[in-house]
């Protein structure tokens, strides 16, 4: 490997490896030419890294068939579902396994308290099914049109409202994950503990080992809950060691933001959130970053479901879009503010809105 991770395979292992490949989807599934290999090089990060070969999977089995040839080529595998990551998460230079086109399925349950969605499905397209039941998913990541369910639960996505309160850690309620080994793993069949045992001896008693340890070290536990107490996405769920009850719910949680190095998301089971019947937002200028932060205790005082900080650069970039009606036009110096919050917060039914900008 160089090193980016770029797998250096000579001509006949390359040739190998698509036979291989090819074997576990169909040739007509398997991407090797430059302009397919080049188009899916970038997510929504500024990375570039551009894979072998592409695979589209559409059902666990290929997803494990290709896990188990990347294995035995010694290839590493990326996921790529909705590419909306911008740290790069859905670049590979391996195998990039594009899930997007099967895995659409949604489901809803229990008239919209929970619903079961596949990888593949957009948030969007979830969010619209549980509308009509005055519900949506917690995460809500402002890509919602193009991330999916995959991707949401592998970055451990959450958005302006959700916080760490209806993050996918908090509202994730089970999920079907096809491990390195292939084997599937549903944290809510009943007899998920006995097939994991019997299937994965040696992670289960890794994972076990780890908890144990973790668990008699109260000096680890509280750097950990301390760590994992402010908003935190991407990267393990060390918190998982400390909180899941149970084997299958701390795998259940470690899945969660492993950015799809721990295994495939298939499907998951989520509590949705109820939606709000009526939403309002206002405007705070102020002349100075400094002064904005420093209003922040007072405004989560208010109580506001969602604040967001623009600072200059982001207004600047915002008054140039031609629907903007910028606020600060009949502001007392008329010229361009520092800084400002945007306030989100739910309002009685019966509300009357002014969009006059508030000022502090
Ligand atoms: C305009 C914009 C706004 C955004 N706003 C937010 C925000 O408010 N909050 C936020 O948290 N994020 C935000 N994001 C980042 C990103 O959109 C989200 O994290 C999103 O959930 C990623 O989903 P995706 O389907 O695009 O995943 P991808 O980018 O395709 O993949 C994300 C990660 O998940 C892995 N993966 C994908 N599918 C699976 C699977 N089935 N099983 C296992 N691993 C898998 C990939 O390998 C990768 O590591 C934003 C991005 C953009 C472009």
């Amino acid at each position: 490997m160089d090193l980016r991770g770029t797998p250096e395979l000579s001509p006949s292992a390359r040739r190998r490896l698509l036979a291989d490949l090819t074997g576990a989807v169909g040739r007509d599934r398997v991407l090797d030419r430059a302009i397919d290999r080049h188009s899916r090089a970038h997510d929504a990060s500024h990375y570039l890294l551009v894979p072998l070969v592409v695979v589209i999977a559409e059902s666990i089995e290929e997803v494990a068939a290709v896990m188990a040839v990347a294995a035995a080529h010694h290839v590493p595998v990326t996921f790529r579902s909705g590419g909306t990551s911008l740290s790069g998460q859905a670049s590979g230079a391996g195998i990039l396994v594009d899930t997007r086109r099967g895995f659409r399925r949604i489901e809803v349950l229990d008239d919209g308290e929970r619903v079961r969605a596949q990888a593949g499905a957009t948030l969007r397209a979830v969010n619209t099914r549980l509308a009509r039941h005055g519900r949506a998913l917690g995460p809500d990541p402002a890509s919602e049109a193009a991330c999916t369910i995959g991707g949401v639960i592998a970055n451990n996505s959450s958005g302006m409202a959700a916080g760490i309160e209806h993050n996918s850690t908090r509202t994730l309620e089970s999920l079907v994950a096809v491990l390195p080994s292939g084997t599937v793993v549903d944290t809510a069949a009943e007899d998920s503990l006995l097939h994991l045992r019997r299937h994965e001896p040696r992670l289960v008693a890794d994972l076990e080992r780890l908890q144990d340890r973790i668990r008699h070290d109260p000096d680890a536990v509280a750097e950990i809950r301390e760590r994992f107490s402010l908003k935190n996405t991407m990267g393990y769920s060390l918190d998982a060691f400390c909180e899941a009850e149970g084997l299958l719910q701390l795998l259940n949680r470690l899945l969660i933001g492993s950015e799809g190095t721990l295994g495939f998301v298939a499907d998951a089971v989520f509590r949705a959130v109820p939606v709000q019947p009526a939403a309002a937002t206002g405007l705070l200028i102020f002349d100075s970053v400094d002064a904005a932060a420093r209003s922040l205790p007072d405004l989560v005082g208010t109580g506001a479901k969602a604040l967001e900080l623009m600072d200059a650069e982001s207004l600047r970039v915002a008054r140039r879009l031609p629907q903007a009606r910028p606020p600060w036009t009949g502001s007392r110096s008329g010229t361009m503010p520092r800084s400002s919050w945007s306030i989100g917060e739910t309002i009685p039914p019966n509300w009357t809105a002014s969009s006059a900008p508030l000022r502090p």
